[in-house]
């Protein structure tokens, strides 16, 4: 395993050094010259006539295809039905009316160009000339402007014949005023363009497309928006390296995602080439991340502010970076999730057919990068498998909660110890992220909701840093060390949490090791929606969906668990039977080990009771 880290390494460097040069010398471009490779017709953004071409040949054989294009088509329909999109606010956001068009003008729009079916056509231009004449895309919240450019971009494109002059006009007018007039500014004064999370990559996408559409009649906004998101996208994207893992959870993992396909491919299309930012480091690797977070029931490891109970769903990027990056295993990955969910128009962009051989996963994994994670399985294609995700890194990374050693747990298809997600955006003070911002008052982002130490009640810091520090993966158990020290520096000296899969991958051991100067209150905890019965002191019972798995306390023995309540009071959300299996040591100091074995009741009724202890420096 060293051997093969070293290894890792040693590419990691050499990747980095040519990624880099080689992004220096196609970034080096002259920025007049941006536009010299401008596809001169349209359609030119995404999805090519002569691709289409070669999805109609494919479709006359290709079942699953065939089954994109119903689902699809069905869609048009329904939007083909809805009512003209109005200008309305939710809080600060006209975010929804925006992803509301962009859903509408792909589904719309694909229908019309593998049916040539007019309806489909002008339904997509009536709500391209209602969005247009809005009085603005809402450029204070910038994520609702690029999203909206997108669409409008797109929509322009893909029915550029049909629309005619006049209302071609029109909608040239709208994007120009509403879209890429305000991205002007945008790039010289807002935050986003210098930021390294999913604005970036939103913002940036949305405005190439928009820029790309009518770059023939607005050559001066095009070349300023391309030269200026090519100089900004690297930002975000160096954030999926080194293996592809992204910081702000799995939520925000496809958001990004997605529209780093939309920018790039649009790129690809339009001008025939991507500016070298596809070498970015870690970007291949990213479609792991939904593979090897998701759990056996498909619910992801939950982090920062993703949504409650998270679960893998189609996300037709991962057909972008399977063929982007020539990988089967994110192809079949997708084609999964479509053979149960409705596919969408992007899946019939970026489509390849079923691969025919898929690599081997391996049980583990472990992500580097800005967010560390970790996971262990018993087994794949086992709905019942055992299942457990640790999270280290950054409590500063942006969506980030208060929960570093933080870990999640599956078995027997039920989620047993879980993240409580993300809270109401609109909350005040939900971004004040800083130390001692009101961000950390909340429950559901600060430390008293995870499943990690407390000491003296408090957080932990919310400047905090911490690094897995071992990783080791064999058939019959696995483990990571995680260094939790600068989380907790205001009350102990050390501070490093274990977490193993053990005993031929049946039961899983969380040991917290602690090194305390002045004495505090010390409390273990995880969160969970099971009911528990504590019948000794240190044997817990919990109980979900017929299911049971028990909690052994095997350190310090004089101690035991006890049970507190999740719920908070509105406006928070108030986790409604969401309960806490607590071990409190009111006086902790010195050097203190908790450990505490968490066995499923596997069908064959056998229970791991009995793990041997070792410290942590003998893992
Ligand atoms: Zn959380």
């Amino acid at each position: 395993m060293r051997y093969v880290c070293r290894f890792v390494v040693l590419m990691v460097a050499l990747g980095l050094c040519l990624t880099t040069s080689g992004l220096a010398q196609e970034s080096a471009v002259d920025s007049s010259e941006v536009l010299s490779t401008l596809e001169k017709n349209h359609p030119r953004l995404m999805l090519m006539d002569k691709d289409l071409g070669h999805l109609k040949i494919l479709y006359a054989k290709d079942r699953v295809l065939q089954k994109c294009l119903r689902d699809v088509l069905k869609d048009a329909d329904n939007c083909a039905e809805k009512p003209m999109l109005t200008y309305r606010k939710i809080g600060p956001r006209l975010l929804h009316v925006s992803r509301e068009c962009l859903h509408r003008i792909y589904a719309l729009g694909l229908a019309y160009r593998w049916t040539s079916d007019e309806k489909y056509a002008e339904k997509a231009a009536e709500n391209l000339l209602t969005v247009c004449a809005f009085d603005d895309w809402n450029p204070s919240h910038f994520l609702d402007t690029a999203e909206m450019s997108h669409a409008v971009g797109l929509g322009y494109d893909w029915l550029y014949s049909y629309l005619g002059e006049e209302r071609r006009e029109k909608i040239r007018a709208g994007l120009v005023k509403n879209g890429l007039k305000p991205a002007l500014s945008a790039y010289e004064k807002s935050w986003w363009s210098k930021s390294e999370h999913n604005w970036n990559q939103v913002c940036n996408a949305g405005m190439i497309i928009g820029a790309l559409a009518i770059a023939e009649s607005e050559p001066q906004y095009a070349e300023r928006i391309i030269n200026s998101a090519i100089k900004s996208l690297p930002r975000a994207l160096k954030s999926y390296g080194p293996d592809g893992a992204w910081m702000e959870g799995p939520g925000y993992w496809s958001y990004a995602t997605h529209y780093t396909a939309y920018g790039l491919t649009a790129l690809q299309t339009a001008l025939g080439k991507d500016f070298g930012l596809l070498q970015i480091e870690g970007l291949a690797e990213a479609g792991n991340f939904p593979i090897y977070t998701a759990g056996p029931r498909g619910l992801y490891l939950n982090f920062a502010d993703s949504g409650e109970k998270g679960s893998r769903r189609p996300m037709p990027c991962m057909f972008w970076l399977a063929r982007t990056y020539d990988n089967s295993l994110y192809a079949e990955s997708e084609h999964a999730e479509i053979a149960n969910h409705d596919a969408s128009a992007q899946h019939v962009v970026w489509y390849l057919p079923p691969p025919r051989q898929i690599p081997q996963k391996t049980l583990d994994c472990y992500f580097r990068g800005p967010v560390e994670i970790a996971v262990f399985r018993s087994a794949w294609n086992d709905p019942e498998a055992l299942f457990v995700g640790v999270k280290a890194g950054y409590n500063q990374v942006n969506h980030g909660h208060l929960d570093l050693g933080n870990f999640e747990l599956d078995a027997l298809g039920i989620r047993w110890v879980r993240d409580l997600g993300s809270d109401n955006y609109n909350l005040p003070g939900y971004w004040d992220g800083k130390r001692g911002g009101r961000r950390w008052e909340y429950y559901r982002l600060n430390s008293k909701s995870h499943s990690v130490p407390l000491l003296n009640g408090e957080n932990q810091d919310p400047l905090a840093k911490s690094n897995f520090t071992k990783f080791e993966t064999e058939n019959s158990s696995a483990f990571v060390l995680v260094d939790l020290t600068s989380a907790y520096e205001k009350s102990a000296s050390k501070v490093t949490r274990g977490v193993a899969m053990i005993a031929d991958r049946r039961a899983v051991l969380v040991q917290d090791e602690f090194e305390i100067e002045n004495p505090c209150e010390l409390v273990w905890a995880m969160t969970t929606d099971a009911k528990i019965d504590i019948n000794e002191k240190n044997t817990a019972l919990l109980t979900l969906g017929g299911r049971k798995l028990v909690a052994r306390l095997l350190s310090p023995l004089a101690a035991g668990f006890e049970i507190e309540s999740a719920r908070q009071k509105p406006p928070q959300k108030t986790n409604k039977s969401v309960r806490r299996l607590i071990v409190r040591l009111p006086k902790a100091k010195g050097v203190v080990r908790v450990s505490v074995l968490l066995s499923p009741v596997w069908k064959d009724k056998e229970v791991v009771t009995e793990v041997p202890i070792k410290p942590l420096t003998q893992w």
